[in-house]
């Protein structure tokens, strides 16, 4: 076709027939709730089966299909096989259950599909409610700056990157890393997130200047150990300016001595950043509160509302005290994005300037919606709902014969394991991996593991509003009876 062609066959995306796209809207919607209200009849996963994966591997669609014909292909090879952490006996990872109002958000986020990344609409002050709110719920300071991300990983990344400016001493963005006249040194204990090392790699630092310290038998960082590293770098050379405290480690839950770590970089004048990715959310808990005490003092602070807030993914998020330094590391304007002082060019703040996204999605709109829905005090119930289960889970590991707890329980994740006597160590790591993938396998839950002291633990992490006390009894009566089946299987 010529240009004049094309101009005489205009088209566009939208649909030709708008009432049999209401129509599979409306279907949409209720075959979504249904699977969200039967979520419990089904196994918590299942295997993928061969003929599924070939499906899914088809030549790039030149013709079309159709709505309808999509989302058939969808309900068919899609829907049945979910990673499983919106099932009540969901475990694993640090994963979130999402909702039904957090479902319908995302449609209403994608059928505004606003760029959140500046200018004058409704979107920005939706997205600056609700880190205000997110500031009242974790005791920050309203002054504080902060931004929706897509996770824990990305508010690790920003904080440490506003830290390593501000706390350079020269231009850092100008001069880059290489022109520190020592090695920049950040500390953090050996149970920390691998996204801290990953975001100090991608900062220039090096793996090397991320110092990770030992852990007692808590799993908390062993303050001796970090004060005196410090002196050492410092003796050697080596410009510390950063420590991260874990609210809630991702192994075991442990949380560092925040108020300490706090105390500590007032003192020595470094930044304080905590990683709070699940945990700080425990902070809502009024019985968790003194021992997060000190969080509030961090410089800055990474937290998921995908974890322990239930939403849909993705959505985490970073607080920053110092809001010029916030906006020292991000800042920068382009002559296509000059803010005007009226029309949609204007606008309160361009959130981009926080951050190294430009385009941004509506996420603050599922985060105003349900904070509205439920209120702060009912994921405070649910939150502390989730303590008492992880309680519970230990104590039903600890009255077995043949179960033990393989960490202390601090939070809201339980490490155990088979462990019938007189079975050697090197078997039971074995025995334990067996019982994960069949109690995966068989769709009866989904827990996942980690190794502690080399030893194999079936590791539970509890960020499920869907879960009931006879779940976790499910649990374990199903991890007694495949460990005896198990230990038979493995020679
Ligand atoms: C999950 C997690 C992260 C990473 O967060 P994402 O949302 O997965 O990017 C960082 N730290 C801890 C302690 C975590 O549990």
């Amino acid at each position: 076709m010529n240009p004049e062609e094309i101009l005489r066959h205009e088209e566009t995306l939208d649909p030709e027939n708008w009432e049999e796209t209401r129509a599979l809207g409306h279907r949409m919607v209720d075959d979504m709730i249904t699977y969200l209200q039967t979520v419990r009849a089904r196994p918590v996963w299942r295997a993928i089966p061969q003929s599924v994966k070939t499906h899914l591997q088809q030549p790039l669609p030149l013709a079309p299909q159709g709505a309808e014909q999509a989302y058939q292909d969808f309900v068919e090879h899609v829907l049945p096989y979910p990673h499983g952490n919106i099932h009540p006996r969901y475990w694993g990872f640090v994963n979130g259950t999402g909702s039904a109002l957090g479902a319908l958000s995302e449609m209403l986020a994608a059928t505004m599909n606003p760029n959140v990344g500046g200018a004058d609409h409704s979107a920005i002050y939706v997205e600056q409610q609700v880190l205000d709110w997110c500031k009242a719920m974790l005791d920050f300071p309203q002054t504080a700056s902060g931004l929706l991300v897509s996770g824990g990983s990305m508010a690790n990344l920003l904080g440490l990157a506003v830290a390593r400016n501000a706390k350079a001493g020269f231009d850092i963005r100008k001069e880059g890393v290489t022109a520190a006249t020592g090695m920049m040194t950040i500390y953090c204990s050996t149970e920390t997130h691998s996204s801290v090392q990953k975001a100090v790699e991608l900062m220039g630092l090096g793996s090397k200047a991320l110092r990770k310290i030992a852990v007692d038998k808590n799993y908390r960082i062993d303050f001796a150990q970090l004060e005196k590293t410090i002196v050492e770098d410092r003796a050697a050379g080596h410009l510390p300016f950063c420590v991260l405290g874990n609210a809630g480690t991702v192994n075991t839950g442990a949380i560092d001595p925040l108020a300490q770590l706090a105390e500590l970089c007032g003192r020595e004048k470094l930044w304080f950043h905590v990683d709070g990715a699940f945990g700080a959310l425990a902070y809502l808990a009024p019985e968790m509160r003194r021992h997060l005490s000190g969080m509030e003092a961090a410089d800055s602070l990474a937290f998921d509302l995908h974890k322990w807030m239930y939403m849909p993914y993705e959505a985490g998020c970073v607080l920053i005290k110092d809001r010029a330094a916030h906006e020292n590391a991000f800042t920068l304007v382009p002559e296509y994005l000059v803010q005007h002082e009226r029309g949609l060019s204007g606008g309160p703040l361009w959130l981009a300037n926080y951050g190294i996204q430009l385009s941004r999605g509506f996420r603050a709109l599922k985060v105003w919606l349900l904070l509205k829905e439920h209120g702060v005090d009912k994921y405070r119930r649910l939150i502390q709902q989730n303590i008492a289960q992880a309680r519970y889970l230990a104590q039903l590991v600890e009255q077995s014969t043949v179960l033990e707890l393989v960490a202390p329980v601090a939070l809201n994740v339980v490490c155990f394991r088979f462990k019938p006597k007189n079975v050697a160590e090197e078997k039971l790591n074995e025995v334990n991996r067996q019982i994960l993938m069949e109690l995966q396998e068989r769709g009866i839950a989904s827990p996942t593991s980690t190794i502690l002291h080399g030893a194999y633990a079936l590791r539970a992490a509890i960020t499920n509003h869907r879960s009931r006390k006879e779940d976790f009894e499910t649990l374990v009566a199903e991890t007694m009876r495949l460990g005896a089946e198990m230990l038979r299987k493995v020679a």
